[in-house]
């Protein structure tokens, strides 16, 4: 097939109500239904991308193997239907508009004004196009971030109103989520925010054709009939959306309420066999039915929103799931652990783990978990900062280079073990600089992590500025913390290790942006099955 399908997802009344897991979810069934499908989003805010934003402004930021700093719902789409999303995949305003200025500055416009309608609006549609273009899929859907009736989304709202006429009937799909509340004190389900919601698309020119209905109970056929009557859609067209435990299940619900099919159905497109959900069903399976329960420490200094650190919880999740048992997270945070505390705070954790993070906030109380987690033969796992906390303690305590620090903490520190990575020396730009995407890495055979991974050479996803300072290596070797993953390239350490310690692993680079749940990522598998062996 070469003609490429569209679906577009917006959202109305409310924000947070899972438009990224529905198109994911939407994305699963078409590829078990044999097509190839990719999940782009769009984000209406003016940062050309959300690495310079605050993990507690928007969340994690996710990191792609071409080195592009994300939206998090890119770890969703990769995670349900695992494949590579690539920087084609999140597309910003700020993004957008840099595209059009530059243009504007090099004379393409020469004569013309420069406008949202048409300047920005075709930008817009030439990057939803470019993934169908580029790569061939048979469909592409194209989640339109916030909420329909906000200023930031209009431009977004009419790219797609008219990308929907040009590309004629049957070619795109649009599907609107909405929220159906529910009147405690009556008793009553709400259908009237969906009919307003409605109205506002219609407002800008937008019949949509699927309604989505997030719902806390279940809509009975009048409520659906209600909406379809009022809302202009047919009613198998009202799919409804009710909270579960797990994310997990969103697929398996949208097949039962026929989301696909119906989606197919306007898509003029073969319905091809029943999706194969097997492996899917027994995957939620094992996320209900846990047998045992380990413990593991989060530490962190973004976790009052747990959408800061989403991949490595959802890595903890398929872990668990491999293992057959529940990992119970437990969030600490990082700037109220000091020495006197930390055993009272840590006690009854199976193991820890020590998060990425930047700047100098709240990095003594990392240093000190992972002391302790060392002292106390505590599996730990430390991922990027959390490495470079593990070889700072590690020198400070045992080196008894008191002062060791990373360079990025303090200028002045006689020994920096982490320092700047020489090309990043000259970089002033704050934004989309760093060492980022996949690079690969040379595991020592003689390893935990080999024993993990299970092969030798293997490629993970970076997103750092400072790296192991290799003039303390052989110090560092000597005393018991070894390098065990290097890349081959830059000679840049990827791994520590320390050999007499249970399992005290600490890695450069983020294992948790490639776990997804056919193939949940051997490290985390590897760290939960070891905290399982106390159980
Ligand atoms: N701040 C550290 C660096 O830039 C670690 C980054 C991270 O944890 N992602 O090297």
């Amino acid at each position: 097939m070469s003609k490429t399908k569209y679906i577009f997802v917006t959202g109305g009344v409310t924000s947070s109500l899972g438009k990224g897991i529905i198109s994911a979810s939407l994305a699963k069934l078409l590829q078990a239904r044999g097509y190839s499908v990719t999940i782009q989003k769009l984000d209406p805010y003016i940062n050309v991308d959300p690495g310079t934003l605050n993990p507690y402004e928007h969340g994690e930021c996710y990191v792609t193997e071409d080195g592009a700093e994300t939206d998090l719902d890119l770890g969703h789409y990769e995670r349900f239907i695992n494949l590579h999303t690539t920087q084609n995949n999140n597309i910003t305003t700020g993004k957008i508009y840099q595209k059009v200025i530059e243009k504007e500055r090099r004379g393409d416009y020469l004569g013309k004004t420069v406008q949202v309608i048409p300047h920005i609006t075709d930008e817009i549609k030439r990057d939803i196009k470019i993934l169908g273009n580029k790569y061939n899929y048979d469909v592409v859907i194209t989640e339109i971030g916030g909420t329909v009736g906000d200023i930031e989304s209009l431009p977004y709202i009419e790219a797609v109103r008219q990308l929907k006429f040009e590309l004629g009937p049957t070619n795109s799909v649009f599907i609107h989520l909405t929220l159906v509340p529910y009147l405690a004190a009556s008793g009553e389900l709400k259908t009237k925010p969906t009919q307003h919601s409605v109205k506002d698309l219609l407002e800008n020119g937008i019949q949509p054709d699927v309604l989505v209905l997030r719902t806390e109970h279940n809509l009975n056929k009048e409520i659906r009939k209600k909406v379809a009557l009022f809302c202009n859609v047919n009613l198998e067209s009202v799919i409804q959306s009710i909270d579960v435990d797990t994310i997990y299940e969103v697929p398996l619900l949208m097949k039962e309420e026929k989301l696909d099919l119906t989606v197919l159905e306007k898509l003029n497109l073969p319905k091809n066999n029943d999706p194969k959900l097997e492996t899917w069903r027994k995957f939620v399976n094992r996320i209900k039915n846990p047998k045992k329960t380990v413990n593991v420490a989060l530490v962190g200094k973004y976790v009052e929103l747990p959408d800061s650190y989403k991949s490595i919880m959802e890595s903890l999740i398929h872990a668990g799931a491999v293992n057959e048992c529940k990992v119970k997270i437990t969030s600490f945070h990082s700037e109220k652990i000091n020495e006197e505390n930390v055993k009272a705070q840590l006690e009854g954790m199976d193991g820890v783990l020590v998060a990425p993070g930047f700047g100098q906030r709240g990095i003594e109380g990392k240093i000190i978990a992972a002391k302790y987690a060392r002292e106390n033969n505590i599996p730990y796992l430390g991922i990027c900062l959390g490495m470079q906390c593990s070889v700072i303690e590690f020198a400070r305590n045992v080196l008894n280079y008191k002062d060791a620090d990373s360079s990025e903490m303090s200028r002045t520190t006689k020994h920096p073990v982490i320092d700047i990575m020489e090309e990043q020396k000259e970089v002033t730009d704050k934004g989309g600089t760093m060492r980022l995407g996949a690079y690969s890495c040379k595991l020592n055979k003689d390893s935990k992590v080999y024993l993990a991974y299970k092969t030798e050479l293997i490629t993970e996803r970076h997103r750092h500025r400072y790296e192991f300072n290799n003039e303390y290596l052989e110090e560092f070797e000597k005393a018991g913390m070894k390098a065990v993953g290097f890349n081959p390239d830059a000679n840049l350490v990827e791994i520590v290790e320390i050999p007499e310690h249970r399992w005290y692993i600490g890695v450069q680079f983020h294992p948790e942006y490639k776990s997804t749940v056919v193939n949940p990522h051997p490290l985390f598998v590897n760290f939960v099955k070891e905290l399982l062996k106390d159980k």
